[in-house]
C-alpha cells in the first residue's frame, strides 16, 4: 500500500476525465483572431499612416508621434471592443522569462466620467519599475530606469486568461542610457548585421535586385506532463522543476513504446486546447507527438521571422504550461527532470534569406545558387569553428548541463555536421579538385561538376549538435526552458562576421585580378583549409570523438556551465559582438553576470530543496522504517528466533551515510557566497552538484528498501506511467 498522500494521489488519478475536447471552429475563423495584424491595422488607419507603418517595419527607424497616436486608437479600439480593459508591454528579460507591466485604459475625467484612452506616446514606450529586473550591474552604474519600446516588426495581440483579457504589446527593455537589458534587443541587432553582410555577399556575387535578408527560426519544443496529483507531492519538481530523488522505475524508456505509440487522450485533449489558443495567437503550430520517454511530448510550429518565432515561442511556453494547470498536469520546461530518463531539448531551425534571393542556405540544383550557397554554407562553417566555444556558452543553463554530454543529447563539443555529399563537395574545394573555369559565365567554377544537392539529406546524423539539414541549420544543443534569443543573436551575429570576413577576401582578390570563381575557389578553399575541423560526420557520442576532438582538431569541451559562461569574457568574443555593434563589451559583461547569478541560484535553490526533503519527508520515514525492523528483530528474539540483521544494519548505515551527506551538504551551502560571481558558479559546479548526486545516490539505495507506505514522495513509476 502506498503512503497515504500517495494512494489518494492515485485515486484521485483514476477517477480523472478528460476535459472536454475544445471544437475548433474553422481554421479561417480562429486564424490570428487575437492579432492586431498588419490586415486590421490597415482597415483601421488612414491610408498614409498605415504606409509609415509599413516603412518603419521594412526599413526600420522611428514612427512619428501622429502615426503612432493613430496606430495606439486603432490598436485600442480593437482591444476594447474584444473585452480588454489593459494593456501590457510585455519584455523578455535575462531570465528566460517574459515579464509584463500591465496599465489600464482608463483615464478619469474631470466631469466624473471615465474613459478609454491610449496614446503613440504610451504605445511607443513604457517605464516599468525594471529593478526587480537582473542586469548585471548596468543599471546600478547609471540609473535605477528601465524603460520598454515599442517593437513594431512583432504584432500585438490579445492575452486572455481566466482572469482577463489583456493587449500585449511587444517590446525592448533598455536601460535610459540605451544599455539592452533584455534578449529582444540583441536579436534585432544581430538581424540587422547579418543582413548587412548577406547584402554586400549577395551585390558582391552580381545580384542586382537584393532586398533584406532576415533570419527565420522553427523551434522544436520538448516537454513533459506530470499529474498535477503527483507533482504538488515533489518540493523539487515544484520548485527546482526536476527531481532531485528518485529510483529508476524497472521499466523505463527502453520498448520505447511511447514514442511510437498513439497520444493519451487526455494529453490529446490537452494539446488540442494548447493548438486553439496558440491558432487565435497566430502561432502557427504544425506538429505534436510522443517523444521518446514516458510522459515527453513535443510540438512544433512552421518557421517564421526569427525575431516573431522568438516572441511566439516564449508564448507557447505560456501557453503550454497555463493550459496544463486546466486540464490537470504540470508542464515541465525543465532540460533534465528525471534522471536516466531522456531530456527535454529545444532544436532551433535557422535559415537566412530575402524576397529577391530566397533561402540562402537552400542548395538548390543550379551551379549559381550553388556557388551562393556554398559561400553562405562556409561563412557557417568558418562561424562554427572560430566561435563553436560561444555556441556552447549561449546554452549554458544549469538545466541543460544534465543534458549536453550525457548519451542523448547533443555533446559539449560543437562541431558540424554537412551530410556526406556537402562534405564530399567540400573536400573538393579543399583538394582544389574543383576548378572554375575562367572563361567560363561568371558564376560557372566548374560548380557544374557538383552533383545536384538532395534536399533531404537521408542520413541525419542525431549525434551533432549542429546539422544542416537540406535547407537550414538545427542546432540541438539548446535548452528545452531557454530563450531561443541567445542562440539566434550567437548565430546570426557568426554568421554575419563570416561573411563579411568572406567579403573581404572577395574584393582583394579580385582587386588582384583574380575571376570571380576563382576568387570563390580559393575562399572556399580557405574555409576549410583553416576550419574544416569543425565539419565532423561521425558518432558524435563515442570516446573516440571527444579525444579526436580535443586532442587532433583542438575543439573545446566545455562540459559546463561553470566552464562556458566565461567564454563569453574573453577577447575575441567581445570584439565580435562589438564589431559588428550587437552586444557593447558592458552589456556583455552583464550578460554573463546575470548569467553565472543564475545558475548560482538554480544550484543553490536545488541543494536548500534536497536539504529541506531529507530532513521533513525522506529522514522521518526512515527513521520509523528502522524503528519498526528495530522492533520486529527484538520481537523475533525474545521468543528464541534469530533473525537475519542484515536488512536492518544496511538501512542503517545508509541512513547514517545520508546524515553525513546533508551535514557536508549544509556546510557547503554556508560557503557558497563567499567569494566573487564566478567563484559562487564554480562552487555550485564542482562542490554543491557533486554533493547532491552523491546525497542522490543514498537517498534512492534507500528508496529501495523504506516501506512504500512510509516513502512520501511518488515514485518515478508512478509519475511517468500513471495516467
Ligand atoms: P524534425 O523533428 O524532423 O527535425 P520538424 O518538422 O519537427 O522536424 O521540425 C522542423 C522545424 O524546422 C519546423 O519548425 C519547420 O518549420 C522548421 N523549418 C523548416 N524549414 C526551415 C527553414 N528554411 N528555416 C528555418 N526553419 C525551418
Ligand atoms: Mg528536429
Amino acid at each position: 500500500m502506498p503512503h497515504p498522500s500517495r494512494l489518494a494521489a492515485l485515486q484521485a488519478i483514476q477517477q480523472r476525465k478528460p476535459m472536454a475536447c475544445v471544437t475548433t471552429p474553422s481554421l479561417e475563423e480562429i486564424w490570428a483572431s487575437d492579432v492586431f495584424t498588419l490586415a486590421r491595422m490597415k482597415n483601421a488607419l488612414p491610408k498614409e499612416a498605415f504606409k509609415g507603418v509599413r516603412r518603419v517595419i521594412r526599413d526600420g527607424g522611428k514612427l512619428n508621434l501622429e502615426v503612432a497616436d493613430a496606430v495606439a486608437q486603432a490598436m485600442r479600439d480593437w482591444a476594447v471592443n474584444n473585452g480588454a480593459h489593459y494593456y501590457a508591454h510585455v519584455f523578455y528579460p535575462l531570465t528566460n522569462s517574459t515579464a509584463e507591466k500591465h496599465d489600464g485604459f482608463i483615464s478619469p475625467q474631470k466631469d466624473g466620467q471615465a474613459i478609454h484612452e491610449f496614446t503613440g506616446k504610451l504605445l511607443i514606450q513604457g517605464e516599468p519599475d525594471g529593478s526587480s529586473f537582473p542586469n548585471g550591474g548596468i543599471r546600478s552604474t547609471f540609473e535605477a530606469r528601465g524603460y520598454t519600446a515599442w517593437d513594431i516588426t512583432s504584432p500585438a495581440y490579445l492575452m486572455r486568461t481566466p482572469n482577463g483579457i489583456t493587449l500585449c504589446i511587444p517590446t525592448v527593455f533598455v536601460s535610459w542610457t540605451g544599455e539592452a537589458l533584455d534578449k529582444k534587443t540583441p536579436l534585432l541587432r544581430s538581424n540587422a548585421a547579418m543582413d548587412r553582410q548577406a547584402q554586400r555577399l549577395l551585390r558582391l556575387l552580381g545580384n542586382k535586385d537584393v532586398a533584406a535578408v532576415n533570419s527565420s527560426c522553427g523551434a522544436e519544443q520538448e516537454y513533459f506532463l506530470i499529474d498535477s496529483q503527483f507533482a504538488t507531492l515533489r518540493p523539487d519538481l515544484l520548485l527546482a522543476g526536476r527531481t532531485l530523488f528518485g529510483a529508476p522505475s524497472p521499466k523505463g524508456q527502453q520498448f520505447d513504446d511511447h514514442y511510437f505509440g498513439a497520444i493519451p487522450e487526455r494529453v490529446q485533449v490537452y494539446m488540442q486546447d494548447v493548438e486553439h489558443q496558440l491558432y487565435r495567437l497566430g502561432i502557427p503550430a504544425k506538429t505534436r507527438h510522443n517523444e521518446v520517454a514516458p510522459g515527453q511530448f513535443e510540438i512544433a510550429p512552421v518557421h517564421e521571422a526569427a525575431n516573431v518565432a522568438t516572441d511566439h515561442q516564449q508564448m507557447i511556453m505560456t501557453v503550454l504550461r497555463s493550459t496544463a494547470k486546466r486540464h490537470g498536469f504540470m508542464c515541465l520546461m525543465h532540460e533534465k527532470p528525471f534522471a536516466g530518463i531522456n531530456g527535454s531539448g529545444k532544436h532551433v531551425n535557422w535559415s537566412v534569406g530575402n524576397s529577391t534571393q530566397g533561402n540562402l542556405l537552400d542548395p538548390g540544383s543550379t551551379p549559381h545558387d550553388n556557388l551562393q550557397f556554398l559561400l553562405f554554407c562556409a561563412a557557417v562553417i568558418r562561424g562554427v569553428h572560430c566561435y563553436g566555444p560561444l555556441l556552447r556558452a549561449v546554452v549554458a543553463t544549469a538545466g541543460n548541463d544534465h543534458r549536453l554530454g550525457a548519451n542523448e543529447a547533443p555533446p559539449a563539443i560543437i562541431s558540424m555536421y554537412l551530410g556526406k555529399q556537402l562534405e564530399e563537395v567540400f573536400q573538393q574545394f579543399q583538394r582544389g579538385e574543383v576548378t572554375g573555369s575562367s572563361t567560363g559565365d561568371l558564376m560557372r567554377l566548374g560548380v557544374d561538376s557538383l552533383p545536384e544537392f538532395k534536399k533531404d539529406a537521408g542520413d541525419r546524423n542525431r549525434t551533432s549538435p549542429f546539422a544542416f539539414t537540406g535547407n537550414r541549420f538545427e542546432f540541438r544543443a539548446v535548452g528545452s526552458g531557454q530563450s531561443v534569443a541567445g542562440p539566434l543573436v550567437a548565430m546570426n551575429t557568426v554568421l554575419a562576421d563570416s561573411l563579411e570576413w568572406i567579403s573581404d577576401q572577395i574584393e582583394t582578390h579580385l582587386a588582384s585580378g583574380q575571376s570571380l570563381e576563382q576568387c570563390a575557389a580559393d575562399v572556399l578553399k580557405q574555409v576549410m583549409d583553416q576550419h574544416g575541423a569543425a565539419v565532423f560526420g561521425g558518432d558524435g557520442y563515442s570516446d573516440a570523438w571527444h579525444q579526436e576532438a580535443t586532442e587532433q582538431r583542438g575543439l573545446e569541451n566545455l562540459r559546463n556551465t561553470a566552464n562556458a559562461l566565461p567564454v563569453l569574457r574573453r577577447g575575441d568574443v567581445k570584439e565580435l559582438f562589438q564589431r559588428q555593434a550587437v552586444i557593447s563589451p558592458v552589456e556583455l559583461e552583464s550578460r554573463y553576470e546575470v548569467y553565472s547569478e543564475q545558475y548560482t541560484l538554480a544550484v543553490e535553490v536545488e541543494a536548500k530543496v534536497a536539504l529541506n526533503i531529507v530532513r521533513t519527508q525522506i529522514s522521518p520515514a526512515v527513521q520509523k522504517h528502522l524503528g519498526s525492523l528495530a522492533r520486529s528483530i527484538s520481537q523475533q528474539q525474545a521468543v528464541g528466533l534469530n533473525p537475519d540483521q542484515r536488512t536492518l544494519q544496511y538501512a542503517a548505515e545508509l541512513q547514517q551515510r545520508m546524515q553525513d551527506q546533508i551535514n557536508a551538504l549544509d556546510d557547503e551551502l554556508h560557503q557558497l557566497h563567499h567569494g566573487d560571481t564566478t567563484a559562487s558558479m564554480n562552487h555550485a559546479a564542482n562542490v554543491l552538484l557533486p554533493r547532491l548526486l552523491q546525497l542522490r545516490d543514498v537517498v534512492d539505495g534507500l528508496e529501495g528498501l523504506v516501506d512504500d507506505d512510509r516513502w512520501p514522495l511518488p515514485s518515478y513509476r508512478e509519475m511517468l506511467f500513471v495516467s
